[in-house]
């Protein structure tokens, strides 16, 4: 398979889906951020307000201090310790002097130096310079610098552990936080160690964003899983359609490739034999134009659901082009796949019983080892073509020299225009010569291709071919045009003119005015048209006799000679002779050839004459090589001998000096 027919089938089959992929990304990661930052704010703001709460208690407190000496002492430490117990938040109270000498604590607990964070906050609060020390047993869950408290990175983790647990309870706080206080009064520091505890409901805000969050983060994933999964749908339905045929519903040619590569490619040690096959409803066109496209189209399908049947596992088919089918079939031998071919063809046929329906199939076997479907298809296809029309039901194998003729078809008709235009197609002459008294009395244009690459080609190469495609009108018309002009040129040299015949391929006949496209193309050039012969065979015969009958009077009254060329070749009938009223008869050489040639060939030769004579029509005898088959001919009073044994086709100038009269 070519790479942008591979590129086309893949775009065909190809839906975006990484942009609702990366949506869906995208959406979750804005939501993660969104999620992350309002956690974040949240905790903050509630850190920042539990801490303005413990200052201000904390300043409560430290304001009992400010009247402390020896005689207030007892009262004040009394009040410290109701307040102890009333505040909840209130862990314990120390005071130490200026020195740092302990002067009293609730519990005897008194905060290191070397833990003190000093840092002025709450100025709008208290004047008095507060100063945190982290508890010693607590991991320091924020800084405060410069007023803000910034929460760091393990406190963050551990809210988000503790919002995270399924079972969280509310009423016991999830963290905690323990720290001193220090407040400078007189000359004492008061001491407050605050217990600050963290609820979950403190988090009410970042909870309610976070299931907003949620709700919102499921709705988009929903929409996008169902577009995905709608997308994913959509591409099974493409890749379906891309590999289902429309006329037949079942497999198409794409299928017959992807399935069939797998198929050899699992079968490279040749454990089956495989066989490619190409079968092709012959006049397939014509039932359409009879029925209708509508009607040929049912009888597709219907063929497709018969074949089908006769499919067996690791085997596939499917439609192809027109009314052709292919299929890859194991066999066990030759004779065992033949039968099953027939056997198709043969329920094929039962699909409309009344109608008898031809097929021509074309086999290649395949090799292990060989897995390029679309070749070996090919390979059936070119199988089938070289068949021929003729033969019924027939089943042809492929073989290498099938190829080479198919490629030199593919060549020729690549070139064929072009050599037209060219001039690469040359006339040739080759003479006719009187048996009275051996000279030119008539002369044969040939063509010869005389190919840029290839050189000289003999017109059996490419005529066939021609005849197949239709180009052998243009190129008939070209040899006529070109006899008429040389015919012209050599009249106004005031050379005596002989009849020079052309041949008229039977393709031709299908036209009516066959007689004045003839007229036309010799008028152009003036020359009397009893200088041109017209060459055609009895294969005319099996086309539209009405237009070859026809087209003959009307050459003939316009004054061109009609010779019946190969006379004695093929399904010769002297039927034709009967119904055709022609100037000459050109018999064919193969009477002069074979192992009867010399007693039957020569006395049909004799009896063909004498009944030629006897309708009135001039004997020309081809093929003519030795000196013996001349003297025999010239005996039965023949008129004209063309041959080897005066001349082989030449070209025309060469024609023009060997014959100058
Ligand atoms: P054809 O019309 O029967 O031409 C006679 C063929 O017999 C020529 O072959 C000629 O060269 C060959 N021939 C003549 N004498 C002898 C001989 O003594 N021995 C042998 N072995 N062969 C001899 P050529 O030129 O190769 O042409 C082959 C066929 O190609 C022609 O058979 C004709 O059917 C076709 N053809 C040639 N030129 C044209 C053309 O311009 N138009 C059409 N439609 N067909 C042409
Ligand atoms: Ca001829
Ligand atoms: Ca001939």
């Amino acid at each position: 398979m070519g790479k942008t027919k591979e590129q086309r089938i893949k775009k065909l089959k190809k839906i975006r889906m990484w942009p609702s992929v990366l949506g869906l990304f995208l959406i979750l990661l804005l939501f993660v951020i969104i999620l992350t930052c309002a956690m974040a704010a949240s905790a903050a703001d509630i850190v920042q307000r539990k801490l303005i709460d413990s200052v201000i208690t904390t300043a409560r407190v430290a304001e009992l201090f400010v009247d402390y000496n020896s005689e207030t002492k007892e009262s004040i430490e009394r009040e410290v310790l109701s307040h102890i117990d009333i505040l909840e938040e209130i862990e314990a109270v120390s005071v130490v002097d200026a020195e740092q000498k302990p002067v009293w604590s609730s519990n005897n607990e008194y905060p290191t130096a070397d833990e003190a964070v000093s840092t002025e906050l709450l100025q709008d609060v208290t004047d008095i310079e507060i100063s945190i020390i982290i508890d010693e047993n607590e991991n320091q869950m924020f800084n405060i610098v410069n007023d803000e408290i910034i929460i760091n990175e393990d406190c963050y983790k551990n809210l988000k552990d503790v919002l995270g647990t399924d079972d969280l309870d509310v009423t016991v706080p999830f963290t905690n936080m323990t720290l001193w206080f220090v407040i400078p009064v007189n000359d004492m520091e008061v001491m407050v160690q605050n217990y600050i505890p963290i609820y979950v409901q403190d988090f009410i805000m970042a909870i309610t964003c976070f299931v907003l969050c949620g709700i919102l983060i499921a709705v988009f994933v929903v929409y996008y899983l169902i577009s995905v999964i709608g997308m994913i749908l959509s591409v099974r339905k493409s890749t379906k359609i891309i590999y289902t045929d429309m006329v037949t519903g079942g497999d198409n040619w794409l299928s017959f490739i992807k399935k069939g590569t797998s198929f050899l490619k699992k079968n490279r040690k040749g454990h089956h034999n495989y066989a490619m096959i190409h079968l092709e409803m012959r006049k397939y066109r014509s039932f359409c134009t009879c029925f209708g496209v509508n009607k040929g189209q049912e009888l597709l399908e219907q063929f497709h659901s018969t074949i089908k049947k006769e499919i067996r596992c690791k085997e596939i088919m499917s439609h192809q082009e027109n009314a052709a089918f292919g299929m890859l079939l194991t066999y066990s031998d030759k004779d065992d796949l033949e039968a099953r071919i027939q056997k198709i063809e043969g329920m094929l046929n039962t699909v409309i019983p009344e109608m008898k329906m031809y097929f021509s199939t074309g086999v290649y076997l395949v090799q292990p080892g060989e897995y390029d479907v679309e070749q070996l298809y090919n390979n059936a296809m070119i199988a089938s073509e070289m068949s021929g029309e003729e033969s019924e039901n027939s089943i042809a194998y492929f073989d290498i020299e099938m190829n080479n003729r198919k490629l030199w078809e593919r060549k020729v008709e690549d070139d064929m225009e072009r050599a037209l235009e060219n001039k690469e197609f040359q006339v040739y002459l080759q003479p006719k010569i009187s048996t009275t008294n051996e000279v030119l009395g008539g002369a044969e244009a040939l063509v010869r291709w005389i190919h840029p690459t290839e050189g000289f080609i003999p017109p059996n190469r490419f005529i066939p071919i021609f005849e197949k495609n239709g180009f052998i009108l243009k190129l008939d018309d070209y040899m006529l045009e070109e006899i008429a002009r040389v015919q012209s040129e050599w009249l106004a040299q005031g050379r005596k003119l002989v009849p020079i015949s052309v041949n008229v391929s039977r393709a031709h006949f299908t036209r009516e005015d066959l007689a004045e496209h003839i007229c036309s193309i010799v008028d152009k050039y003036q020359v009397p048209h009893s200088v041109i012969e017209l060459e055609l065979t009895e294969s005319a015969f099996f086309d539209d006799k009405a237009v070859l009958l026809n087209t003959v009077q009307k050459l003939r009254s316009a004054g061109f000679q009609v010779s019946m060329d190969d006379f004695g070749a093929g399904y010769s009938s002297l039927n034709s002779l009967k119904e055709l009223q022609i100037d000459v008869l050109k018999i064919d050489a193969d009477f002069f050839r074979g192992a009867d040639a010399e007693e039957r060939g020569l006395l049909i030769v004799s009896e063909v004459i004498d009944l030629a004579k006897k309708l009135n029509m001039k004997i020309v005898a081809e093929g003519i090589e030795s000196r013996e088959q001349v003297d025999f001919l010239t005996e039965q009073e023949c008129d004209l001998i063309q041959g080897y044994f005066y001349a082989k086709p030449m070209p025309v100038a060469e024609f023009a000096q060997k014959y100058s009269v």
